[in-house]
């Protein structure tokens, strides 16, 4: 049995894609198996942060799909914007992940809430790679319940003072922009939240390491905030009005994460179908036994089941849909659970190989689960679906 890997393009739920959108698929992906690919286990197994790979994306259109051409970005639409975060996710979360947040949670909040100083201050840099974004949400106490946060702005002569701590976020070490979430009252909990976009070297940020099982090479930080005082604009929006920011940005970050979430999930079906193939037992392939082809049947419906709900929450905000939380919800609940299963399908396939450094499939299964968690876990996603069909919300 062989498998060439020609079918996997053109079996994508793909049939009413722009010729643009499949352009920029097919360049996506050339791009990211020639120089992403061969480079991410060693970039694993030092923990070494990929910034040249990420400098390579601005050239080429890469890295600010979201961003408007006159901010210096290559905006074509958020399908296509999807798009490019599948296939980069396709081969490396990380370098996925910094074109989502710098995208998704902190240009697109800029673009949509920033002033106009705002605006021209951070999204050229971010548009042409000078400099990388984080999102600071999640605290030492929790990250679902963000109304309940605890980093306090108080408000001083000319602006304001921030204090409080942040966990698990990606890229600060590497970031020249910080979106922060704080509140000025916990008392008003969502009403008390307001959103900070700053420069990470102010004085009084400092962050280290925190120590992860998997994603050694995103250095995930710690990042506290002791007595850091910013100017007044530094605020995002309106004091107090934050939540609705947040709402908005993990909206489109929901979006960009259920297509990588895509992207992993399309990676196991690639990697077990030539292995299935050609691995032997009994005398036969074990892609000829009905117990395997069940489970890449499987694999294969979950991928595209989850594609689908990606694409379509895309074209609606393509549409102008203000808000589509519930789909957003459902589309990343989907794409996170499919890519988690198809890695567990796939390393089950690879038998003991599945957990062999040399085989891609074992570091596939904890980086697909860690976005079962981020930008709202699963549990969430289910809690908010129902609430919006029961119309609790
Ligand atoms: C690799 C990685 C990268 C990350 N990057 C970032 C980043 O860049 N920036 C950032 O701000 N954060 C980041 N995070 C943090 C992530 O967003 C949080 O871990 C997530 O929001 C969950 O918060 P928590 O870990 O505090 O879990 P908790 O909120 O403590 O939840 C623990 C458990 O309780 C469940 N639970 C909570 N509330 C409910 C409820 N109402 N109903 C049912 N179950 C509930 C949750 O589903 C979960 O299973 C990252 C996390 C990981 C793993």
């Amino acid at each position: 049995m062989t498998v060439t890997g020609k079918n996997v393009l053109r079996r994508m739920a793909d049939f009413d894609l722009t010729d643009t959108q499949r352009q920029v698929r097919a360049a996506v992906r050339e791009f990211a198996e020639r120089e992403i690919l061969p480079t991410v286990e060693q970039h694993e197994r030092e923990g070494r942060y990929p910034r040249g790979i990420i400098a390579k994306l601005a050239p080429l259109g890469f890295l600010a799909p979201m961003i408007p051409e006159s901010y210096g970005g290559s905006f074509i639409d958020v399908v296509t914007y999807g798009i490019v975060c599948e296939e980069l996710a396709r081969v490396d979360w990380v370098v996925a992940s910094a074109v989502s947040v710098a995208n998704s949670l902190v240009g697109s909040s800029i673009l949509r809430f920033g002033t106009a100083a705002q605006r021209q201050r951070w999204l050229p840099p971010l548009a042409n790679g000078d400099i990388l974004a984080s999102a600071c949400l999640t605290e030492p106490g929790g990250g679902t319940d963000l109304a309940a946060m605890k980093t306090r702005a108080t408000q001083v002569d000319g602006g304001w003072r921030l204090s409080g701590s942040k966990v698990f976020i990606s890229h600060a070490a590497e970031a020249g922009v910080f979106l922060v979430a704080a509140t000025v009252d916990p008392s008003r909990a969502h009403r008390g939240v307001t959103m900070f976009v700053l420069d990470p070297s102010v004085a009084g940020i400092t962050s280290r390491p925190l120590p992860m099982r998997t994603l050694q090479r995103d250095n995930v930080a710690e990042v506290h905030f002791d007595d850091v005082v910013v100017s007044d604009d530094a605020v995002l929006g309106e004091v107090g009005r934050g939540f609705p920011i947040l709402g908005a940005a993990l909206d489109t970050g929901r979006f960009s994460v259920a297509a990588r979430c895509v992207g992993q999930a399309q990676r196991a079906v690639d990697l077990t179908l030539p292995y299935a193939a050609e691995r032997r037992a009994f005398g036969q392939a074990i892609g000829e036994f009905q117990m395997v082809q069940q489970k890449i049947a499987d694999m294969i419906c979950r991928t595209e089941a989850a594609r689908a709900l990606v694409y379509r929450l895309g074209r609606m905000k393509d549409a102008g849909v203000e808000r589509c939380s519930m789909e957003a919800s459902m589309a990343k609940l989907m794409a996170s659970e499919a890519a988690t299963q198809n890695a567990l399908e796939a390393i089950q396939i690879h038998g003991g190989y599945g957990f062999a450094s040399e085989y891609e499939v074992g570091r596939l299964l904890l980086e697909a689960k860690t976005l079962e968690v981020g930008e709202g876990t699963s549990e969430l996603h289910r809690k908010l679906i129902a609430e919006y069909a029961l119309e609790l919300r």
